[in-house]
């Protein structure tokens, strides 16, 4: 089966305390993860290593950087690298999630280099993609997210592409309490899963791991979760409150 993960997305939210306590908290309900589920959570880079250390010794536990440069290294003030991320041990990094998309101008192009940097430096990236509310009505979705994916994924070898976590976060759904439909995820999921066949063959495209994250919450995770190619989630505000979260792990496939 493939990897079922839930991935947390805490943004800029949370003083250093509410983040240790909120991770113990979680921690302490000593959920057992199956061999394919994981959860990862994407915490500032501030709390990087305090996260790291907290999940250190359960299984299937793992933390990620929210973002990373898309140069290797130099005089960029104030960004940090993947090699950076490397060194703390770092294992996962979201690329290209939409607020960095819109607020901080990040091109399809920028983050191919991103990606690249990741997996040189043996981080897994969890790539994000999705539309936003005009081209949903407009119907033109599909395409637009498979631009999405030939301009910064499609350059990758097939063994590079089973090293890369997607998740389809439709723009409409991400912090608005309005979720996809079980059916609008399947579908789109459906889509990403056919065109990765297309490029890359179908035993690959089964191999990745495509989350939903877009209002994921405590009650409607499972039934997204338990769509075919649905393979758990990217989560922003219900991942800040321990009770969700750890429904939302209960969810997963
Ligand atoms: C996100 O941050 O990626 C996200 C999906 O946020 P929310 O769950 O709050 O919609």
């Amino acid at each position: 089966m493939r990897n079922q993960i839930a991935a947390a997305n805490w943004k800029m939210n949370l003083t250093f305390q509410k983040g240790e306590k909120l991770l113990d908290e979680i921690l302490a309900a000593g959920i057992k993860l199956k061999q394919h589920q994981q959860v990862i959570f994407a915490v500032p880079f501030p709390y990087l290593l305090m996260a790291r250390s907290e999940v250190e010794e359960e299984k299937n536990y793992y933390t990620a950087a929210q973002n990373c440069y898309h140069k290797k290294n130099g005089a960029f003030t104030g960004e940090v690298s993947a090699e950076m991320l490397h060194s703390l041990a770092i294992p996962y990094c979201i690329v290209g999630h939409s607020e960095r998309r819109e607020y901080f101008k990040e091109t399809n192009e920028m983050l191919a280099d991103k990606l690249n940097l990741c997996l040189e430096y043996f981080i897994t990236p969890i790539f994000c993609c999705g539309e936003p509310l005009p081209i949903r009505e407009s119907k033109m979705q599909n395409q637009f997210v498979q631009t999405q994916l030939q301009e910064s994924l499609f350059h990758l070898t097939a063994e590079q592409i089973t090293n890369i976590i997607i998740a389809y976060e439709p723009i409409w759904a991400i912090g608005t309490g309005k979720t996809a439909t079980t059916d609008q995820a399947q579908e789109m999921h459906a889509f990403l899963r056919s065109i990765l066949a297309n490029q890359y063959g179908q035993t690959i495209a089964d191999q990745i791991s495509i989350l939903y994250g877009g209002s994921v919450k405590a009650n409607n995770a499972k039934e997204l979760f338990d769509c075919r190619d649905v393979d758990g989630g990217l989560v922003g505000g219900a991942s800040l409150i321990a009770q969700d979260f750890l429904e939302i792990i209960k969810g997963l496939k």
